[in-house]
């Protein structure tokens, strides 16, 4: 047995439970894993979050649940995601799920097969609405497969919902594109509700001249298949998020002189920082407090010009300021962009869920980019919503 199960207080009001945005009830699912009932706790998981093999992977658990633990005020922490790991990763591999009332009739079309999609179909599924999920990409799995690297998240994982998926007759569309092979009123002829869940896809641009320049990439579509890109020696990577972490860290396993430049110090970075010290424990370099202000070709030479930046306190609030005068130069072979990314908001002009409630929104295509489990969290809401719209 983990240990970290039998440290475990079992609060009465759990402050991880609190703060995780699936609200997971880790006091019963230690429980039952002490008694041995791993099944049980599995399952517990499982249908309070499907993606719980994943999100106990991938989480911030400083943020979700490790960082709210009240044994925090004695520096001694639990780590549930350890003890979630053992029971969920194990039990996803051989899951089936139970649809246990019979279809409805009701028809749904789920665009976007990432977590967001996933939880949602499989949700609607156990309603007995029959589901037919869509994807731009062939493969379902969204970030989880075309974003987080293998050396992050075995794709096993993934392919396990795939298989769940199908075997509760999820119809998947691979390779079609909403706003391309399918619209909003195609849809309409054979769905009684439509959600949205394609993600934020766009990746957000530096506005600064020669960014358009060959060896500068953008970090998303780097990352759908890194081995497609030739990347010369030195890399540089802008920006301090997790997609930032996730190319530099892709870049220094093909033995590239990898460098961060980050705009504001390393507590600013929003990526997770466990990310970030194991960037840098891996040989990646960081150069805080600059940024590029243009991209430059001389010959063989590309180079960005940096400036410098700092922190300056305004009306109370602290400010990242880049200073005038600084600027200085380095060079690479590629230049890898993740300052942010964004939903393709253009796929769904001029249908917003007010004039048409059979339209529903959720994920990162709905909020931007955030994390699984909070688009696991979406997706939940948005099945609800959908459930009382269609009546079941
Ligand atoms: C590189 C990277 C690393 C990350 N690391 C972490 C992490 O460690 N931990 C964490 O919690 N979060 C992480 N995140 C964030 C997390 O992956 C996302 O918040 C989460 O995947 C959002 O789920 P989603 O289902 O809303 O969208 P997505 O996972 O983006 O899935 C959306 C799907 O919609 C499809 N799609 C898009 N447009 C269309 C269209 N027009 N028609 C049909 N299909 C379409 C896409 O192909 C995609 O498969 C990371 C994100 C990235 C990019």
């Amino acid at each position: 047995m983990n240990q970290e199960a039998s440290r475990c207080l079992l609060c009465k009001k759990p402050k991880c439970s609190e703060a995780c945005p699936v609200h997971t009830d880790v006091p019963e699912a230690m429980r039952l894993y002490r008694e041995g009932n791993l099944t049980d706790a599995a399952k517990l998981l499982f249908e309070n979050n499907p993606l719980s093999a994943i999100t106990s992977q991938v989480c911030d658990w400083q943020l979700f649940c490790k960082g709210h633990c009240v044994l925090n005020a004695r520096k001694m922490p639990v780590r549930w995601y350890e003890v979630e790991q053992e029971i969920s990763m194990a039990y996803l591999l051989d899951a089936h799920v139970e649809i246990d009332v019979p279809d409805n009739g009701k028809k749904v079309a789920v665009i976007g097969a990432g977590p967001c999609g996933i939880a949602a179909s499989i949700w609607l599924r156990k309603k007995g609405i029959s589901v037919t999920l869509f994807d731009s990409f062939d493969r379902v799995g969204g970030v989880l497969r075309y974003g987080i690297p293998e050396f992050r998240l075995d794709k096993k994982y993934v392919d396990a919902y795939e298989r769940i998926l199908q075997e509760i007759g999820v119809v998947f569309v691979g390779k079609s594109t909403l706003g391309k092979e399918i619209t909003i009123e195609s849809l309409r002829k054979e769905f009684d509700a439509i959600l949205v869940a394609a993600g934020a896809w766009v990746a957000k641009e530096m506005r600064i001249p020669g960014e358009d320049l060959p060896g500068v990439i953008h970090a998303l579509e780097f990352l759908k298949e890194p081995s497609s890109y030739e990347l010369g020696k030195r890399v540089i990577v802008i920006g301090g998020g997790n997609v930032a972490m996730d190319a530099c860290r892709t870049a220094i396993r093909r033995g590239c002189d990898t460098t961060v430049v980050y705009r504001k110090t390393f507590e600013n970075m929003p990526a997770n920082h466990l990310e970030v010290e194991e960037a840098q424990a891996e040989g990646v370099k960081f150069r805080v407090f600059e940024v590029p202000v243009e991209v430059r070709k001389d010959g063989d030479r590309t180079f960005a010009i940096l400036r410098d930046c700092e922190n300056v306190e305004e009306n109370g609030k602290v400010a990242t300021r880049v200073i005038d005068g600084t600027d200085h130069e380095l060079d690479f072979d590629t230049m890898i962009v993740a300052v942010s990314e964004k939903a393709d908001k253009s796929i769904l002009d001029g249908y917003d869920h007010e004039d048409n409630p059979d339209i529903f929104k959720a994920g990162d295509y709905f909020y931007g980019p955030r994390t699984v489990v909070e688009a696991v969290q979406s997706a939940k809401l948005a099945v609800a919503d959908m459930i009382s719209y269609l009546q079941v």
